[in-house]
């Protein structure tokens, strides 16, 4: 069980792209990738170990807080976030938004498919990469 993750940061705001572009949302972004896409943006992610290990629960705290300003979802992205595996922390998303008969807070991921999913989503990104294909097992998903 996964109880700590390296998290590079934390933010609200608009979603910049896609179906959801426009809306209110709340990102975290996972440290941690091997994918080695030659035109990654975001090259300071792949390296975990250049990150605090924070506690689900307090990764959580934060998520209720940015609800509570008005994000309408949770948005999970890296790195690839699913280099890590995020039952646990999907598990206490969900538990802990849903707290006085409230909805638990839509949680959305951005990955590439390498890994197996872990957690439970309600919108799947996926960015399939030629060099490093998604899993078959990851198509039945969506
Ligand atoms: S999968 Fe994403 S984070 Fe990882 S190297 Fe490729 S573009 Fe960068």
């Amino acid at each position: 069980m996964t109880n700590f993750l390296p998290l590079i940061e934390k933010f609200h705001s608009l979603q910049g792209e896609g179906f959801h572009t426009g809306k209110s949302a709340f990102f975290i972004r996972l440290a941690g990738c091997n994918v080695g896409c030659s035109w990654c943006d975001t090259k300071h992610s792949w390296n975990q170990k250049n990150y605090p290990l924070i506690p689900i629960e307090k990764i959580v705290n934060e998520i209720k807080k940015a609800r509570k300003k008005g994000a309408s979802f949770l948005v999970i992205t890296g790195g690839e976030p699913l280099h890590h595996n995020l039952d646990n922390l999907c598990q206490i998303i969900n538990k802990e938004t849903s707290r006085g008969g409230m909805d638990p807070i839509k949680i959305h991921i951005e990955t590439s498919g390498v890994n197996k999913i872990s957690g439970n989503y309600d919108w799947i990104t996926l960015s399939p990469k030629r060099h490093s294909p998604p899993q078959h097992l990851f198509f039945r998903e969506l």
